[in-house]
């Protein structure tokens, strides 16, 4: 291992790369990062802003490379750097972490987040812990005053902490997505991981359509949250009325779902595409401030010898995504190969600690592995904006170092080729 993976003061990264690994791995089981705001953890975090009267609260997640905030009450910024986090000094110590007055306090008196936004004087988190022991997050109170905390606190604190945990277990479990009934992003894999294996060995077609409402910021911004989850439930619907009853329907994302095919090739399954593309085109809802009529665009990828997973699969009708969204939206658009695509390597969806080196390694940006094969990456970093076109990639777990081109950058994620 070289010198610049080695772990740095200042907690950046705990000390066993194994043990952050398996801490990655068990923070991906629960399938939380990057979702909407979910009531049952923004209640956890009113009660406990309310309960201690402080300012701030947050459910914290510690990804590879940044903490980000599965429900915040008075913190503006959704996700921040891991490095200064306090959560990140948190989910390595064995008790909770309370701070009375981190200016008194050598370990956090010139943090960032102390002594500017959003001055955090005050803190107290408490460690969401899975049930093998991984400290995937916490459940914080904090203030921009110093704040006395007893016993009595504590203990209430670590109650709400247990129930943010046990919300987080019963969403893991659960097999329908609560706003549209629809399979949840785990329960849709898992179908598709056995409906894949049967395909296989009977030499059955299979094809996969994944659809993304257009402009959906927009509906919301609009008309309201309200209203675009209400478009949300009408998708569900036009789904059950078009598809048969063996075709399973998920919502992998926000406004994203995700339809496997059985007995279905890619023809027949682009015309399911199309049938599905207009029977949205003709739905609407009435909201207070007008009409919206939904659009979605589609891509859509078949089951071969290159793609023999749901991951991969997904990763193909992501692409072909993106090209109807490129080829100006309610529109849909199977997969093609590209050069190099497809043969180099399945990718991998994966979560693994990473680093970014380059300018002979003095230059060092943290990032999270989502995706790997044998070819290439998908990182996912706080800003592309800093990162070289090639670089050298640490993944701190397997000890591996490659040297890689960027091939996209798109939003905070990287493609990147292995040179
Ligand atoms: P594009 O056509 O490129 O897909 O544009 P878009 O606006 O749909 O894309 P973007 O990804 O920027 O916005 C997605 C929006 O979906 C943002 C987010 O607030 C909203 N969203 C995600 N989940 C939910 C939900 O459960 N309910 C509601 N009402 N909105 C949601
Ligand atoms: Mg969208
Ligand atoms: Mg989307």
């Amino acid at each position: 291992m070289e010198a610049n993976l080695n772990p740095r003061s200042g907690n950046t990264m705990p000390d066993a790369p194994a043990q952050e690994q398996a801490r990655l791995a068990a923070l991906d089981r629960y399938d939380l990062l990057d979702t909407p705001p979910e009531e049952s953890f923004d209640r956890v975090t009113r009660l406990t802003r309310r309960v201690f009267t402080v300012g701030m609260s947050t459910v914290t997640l510690i990804d590879g490379h940044r903490q980000w905030f599965k429900s915040r009450q008075g913190m503006a910024d959704a996700e921040t750097e891991r490095g200064p986090a306090l959560c990140n000094a948190a989910i390595n110590e064995l008790s909770p972490l309370i701070v009375h007055d981190t200016l008194a306090d050598p370990r956090f008196a010139t943090n960032p987040f102390v002594v500017g936004a959003p001055f955090i004087r005050f803190y107290a988190g408490v460690q969401l812990r899975t049930a093998d022991g991984h400290a995937i997050g916490t459940l914080c109170a904090m203030d921009d005053k110093p704040r006395a905390f007893g016993d009595e606190d504590l203990a209430t604190l670590v109650d709400l902490g247990r129930i943010v945990m046990h919300e987080a277990e019963l969403r893991a479990f659960a097999m329908s997505d609560s706003l549209t009934g629809v399979l949840s992003r785990r329960a849709f894999r898992n179908e598709a991981a056995r409906t894949i294996d049967l395909a296989r060995r009977h030499k059955h077609d299979l094809s996969c359509v994944l659809f993304d409402l257009d402009h959906f910021k927009a509906v919301n911004d609009t008309h309201g949250h309200g209203v675009g989850d209400l478009v949300l439930r009408a998708t569900a619907d036009v789904c059950r009325e078009e598809l048969r009853a063996a075709d399973a329907v998920g919502r992998v994302g926000g406004e994203e779902f995700a339809i496997l095919l059985p007995h279905t090739g890619l023809p027949a399954a682009m015309a399911v595409a199309e049938k599905l593309r207009a029977a949205l085109a003709r739905a609407y809802v009435q909201g207070e401030s007008g009409t919206v009529r939904p659009t979605a665009s589609f891509g859509i990828a078949a089951l071969d010898a290159t793609a023999p997973d749901i991951d991969e699969l997904l990763r193909r009708a992501d692409k072909a995504l993106y090209a109807a969204k490129e080829a100006g939206r309610n529109v849909c658009r199977a997969w093609r190969p590209e050069a190099g695509d497809g043969f180099a390597g399945v990718r991998r969806r994966v979560l693994k600690g990473a680093r970014i080196a380059f300018n002979g390694g003095h230059s060092i940006i943290d990032c999270t592995v989502r995706e790997l094969s044998d070819a290439g990456a998908l990182l996912h970093v706080m800003s592309t904006a800093n990162v070289p076109e090639e670089f050298k990639l640490g993944i701190l777990a397997d000890q591996v170092h490659r040297l890689c081109k960027v091939t996209a950058r798109r939003d905070a994620l990287l493609e990147v080729a292995f040179q």
